[in-house]
């Protein structure tokens, strides 16, 4: 079957970045020949070298070509120690996701072989957090007043509107529905946080009602960050703010084991999507063929699965889980493997898989 062309936008980015999505590109490229998707890839070398070279983060139009030639955008990681106050990362990831209105941060969170857990209970993890990607305190609204005193106030403002509320939970459960997944459960700080607490509350309920047949259940986000430790099991999805869903899909990482495991999507429905590794660049590791590459292979399973590719996906999961198993994994999950190594089985067994052998 011929399949309609899609075009990748691809942003390796700084530090490990460049490192796994070299990885990720060869997964892509392999999927690509066997199941003849005609995927196109388009290379984007936006960072910290063009930042400090040439003073440009996102250049002039690229939000305007990404949304009208591309299908979706393959994205590794920013940071860089030269740029301390993240200047490039805010003007391309943020100008991004605010640009293209990305309202959506899906990052599952899923225990693929019981050897990465860490938690004595041994309960299953499959459970993925919704995080409204485009408000909060990622609006960066607010000021210093007699900034460099000892007399300083800073202020940062936490923005929520209805709109951007009532959006991400009605995504929450309409992702719940579509993936049979019994219970929706919103992560607050209402009894503290009034305004914004309030709202989330008042558009959950409404909300809900619509999905009678999916469970609408309620924790504090502090109770929430406990829970996940303690009942993982209890989790389907999660719906949350952007700095709460900033801080829980951290400790989710750190149940499945850690950063190098963990993909994540920024979607808005039926439009672009950008997929990157949840870890940033690492620069404490960078250079060292030591990065694991896995995060950025399940990031590209998902961005296949948003471009309607079935099967991908899972196919490698089943290849993430056999490297584990064998041991062909790099030094953050106790193995001795260089990313490409990693890479290499990984994809070797993806195409495996998919294959049928
Ligand atoms: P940034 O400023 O870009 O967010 P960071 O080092 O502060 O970079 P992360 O890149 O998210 O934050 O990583 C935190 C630590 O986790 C790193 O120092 C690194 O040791 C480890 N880490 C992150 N990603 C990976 C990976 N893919 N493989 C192995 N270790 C990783």
């Amino acid at each position: 079957m011929l399949h309609r062309r899609r075009r990748i936008a691809v942003v390796p980015g700084d530090g490990i970045g460049p490192e796994v999505i070299a990885v990720g590109l060869q997964l892509l490229e392999a999927i690509n020949h066997h199941l003849q998707l005609n995927l196109e890839v388009v290379m984007k070398d936006w960072g910290a070298t063009l930042w400090l070279q040439e003073g440009i983060g996102l250049p002039a139009g690229a939000l305007d070509d990404l949304s009208a030639n591309y299908d979706a955008i393959y994205f590794g990681a920013l940071g860089d120690p030269r740029i301390p106050d993240m200047a490039h990362g805010k003007e391309i990831l943020l100008g991004i996701r605010q640009g293209l209105d990305l309202f959506v941060n899906m990052r599952p969170v899923k225990l693929l072989d019981e050897s990465l857990g860490i938690l004595k209970n041994k309960q299953k993890i499959d459970f993925v957090v919704m995080r409204e990607n485009t408000e909060d305190l990622y609006t960066f609204i607010g000021g210093n007043f007699k900034k460099g005193t000892m007399d300083e106030v800073a202020i940062d403002q936490s923005v929520h509107t209805r709109k951007g509320v009532e959006r991400i939970i009605r995504y929450a459960f309409e992702y719940a529905q579509e993936n049979k997944c019994q219970k929706v459960t919103l992560g607050d700080k209402s009894n503290a946080i009034s305004f914004g607490g309030s709202l989330w509350q008042r558009v959950f309920k409404e909300v809900s009602r619509e999905y009678p047949s999916i469970k609408a259940d309620h924790l504090f986000v502090d109770v929430m960050a406990m829970e996940m430790v303690c009942h993982p099991g209890r989790f389907d999805v999660i719906v949350t703010s952007n700095l709460f869903g900033d801080i829980l899909t951290d400790l989710g990482a750190g149940l499945v084991g850690g950063l190098g495991m963990s993909a994540s999507a920024n979607i808005y429905p039926g439009k672009i999507g950008l997929f990157e590794p949840v870890h940033g660049s690492a620069p404490d590791i960078a250079g060292k063929k030591q990065a694991n590459p896995i995060a950025a292979l399940l990031t590209a399973g998902m961005m296949l699965d948003f471009l309607s590719v079935p099967g991908v996906l899972l196919a490698i999961e089943q290849a993430v889980i056999l490297a584990i198993t064998n041991q062909e994994v790099t030094p953050d999950l106790g193995g001795l493997q260089t990313t490409s190594e990693v890479g290499q089985f990984v994809i070797r067994e993806t195409i495996r898989c998919l294959l049928g052998e």
